[in-house]
């Protein structure tokens, strides 16, 4: 299988607020690195770069006025003479305006942002970029005839919604990648999600459509982030009524539990009968993960690649969360190695 990489996502480590805290995030370089020399190791496949792709390739998934805030985000805060991260500080929640985007960088941050996990510094833009390239080559090589590939993204994309970032994210990098699959040629997509934590700014930008189908296993919302999102009554609306389905799962969910959910999404995915299959994948499900809470093993992330397979769809893997740092690399590549039919 080959794996998608930019070198260009190590330009971005930024802060987060946690805890009460402004701390170093938790999602930082040696995330991906970890992950780059686990496929080097296993010999999973050849490495290659990511093309390039201009702004129109995230238009769709995303508004033209929110990939400007982000192409323009540093500039103007750094015109106000700070020199540090950038993050939001006040919201439009419920009652108060939401339209009319602020003039004022310090307005336009909250504006276009769900919580104040998502620094921008002076080339997080330069990393978002590239790693949303990353996801659409990956695309390319699926749409060339590949039955699978491994897009390394860092950072990563799923909480990233239509207009808002969020949760690490800038860019959906999974949506992006499938939006570009449905301009060649697919009829319909879909995105299994399978990271810990719900794939808020995915089901957002598909909700509403039926040419994409989203199906989220997660962490339930109500003790778990993204905390508004990812309940089970969330279908889609319009004509992506029954399109989306969510199955938040209980603190302490290990591979039994987790596997029953799987077969049943795997049941609707294979219903939908998408041309294209986009996992995002976080392994953030890890027992040992530090901002999560389910009980996956190591060896349970080869028995999740092989369930994928067995639907029998070109897959393009898009890496998302994962933050036990030393056990990333082996957990997502065991899912790959999975879903080729090698032994982890
Ligand atoms: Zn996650």
């Amino acid at each position: 299988m080959l794996t998608v990489f930019s070198e260009a996502h190590r330009l971005h480590y930024g802060i987060e607020l946690k805890d009460g805290l402004i701390a170093r995030s938790f999602e930082n370089p040696q995330r991906a690195e970890t992950v780059l020399a686990r496929v080097r190791a296993t010999g999973l496949g050849d490495v290659i770069g990511e093309r390039q792709y201009d702004r129109s390739h995230y238009v769709g998934a995303h508004s033209d006025r929110y990939v400007r805030f982000l192409e323009t985000a540093w500039d103007e805060w750094s015109a106000t003479g700070r020199t540090h991260d950038a993050l939001p500080l006040v919201w439009p929640v419920r009652n108060l305006r939401d339209d009319i985007e602020p003039a004022f960088i310090d307005g336009k941050l909250g504006y276009y942002a769900m919580d104040a996990g998502s620094p921008i510094a002076a080339h997080t833009w330069e990393a978002v970029r590239a790693s949303a390239n990353v996801a659409l080559t990956g695309m390319d090589v699926i749409s060339a005839g590949a039955r699978g590939a491994f897009a390394l993204c860092r950072p990563p994309g799923h909480h990233a919604a239509h207009e808002y970032m969020g949760g690490y994210c800038y860019l959906n990098n999974a949506a992006i990648a499938a939006q570009r699959g449905l301009m060649q040629g697919a009829e319909r997509v879909a995105v299994l999600d399978v990271d810990f934590h719900h794939g808020n700014g995915t089901q957002d930008i598909f909700y509403d459509r039926a040419d994409a189908m989203f199906v989220s296993l997660h962490g339930d919302p109500s003790v778990s982030f993204p905390y508004f999102s990812g309940f089970a009554d969330e279908q889609g609306s319009g004509d992506g009524l029954g399109f989306n389905a969510n199955y938040p799962l209980p603190k302490g969910t290990d591979w039994l539990r987790y596997r029953d959910a799987l077969a049943d999404a795997g049941r609707r995915l294979a219903a939908y009968a998408p041309d294209v299959l986009v996992v995002s994948l976080g392994v953030d499900t890890f027992e040992g993960d530090p901002i999560s809470h389910f009980a996956l093993t190591t060896g349970d992330f080869v028995r999740l690649g092989e369930a994928i397979a067995v639907l029998g769809m070109p897959t393009l893997f898009v890496m998302e969360g994962g933050y036990m740092v030393d056990e990333i690399g082996t957990n997502a590549v065991n899912v790959l190695m999975g879903f080729e039919g090698r032994v982890g």
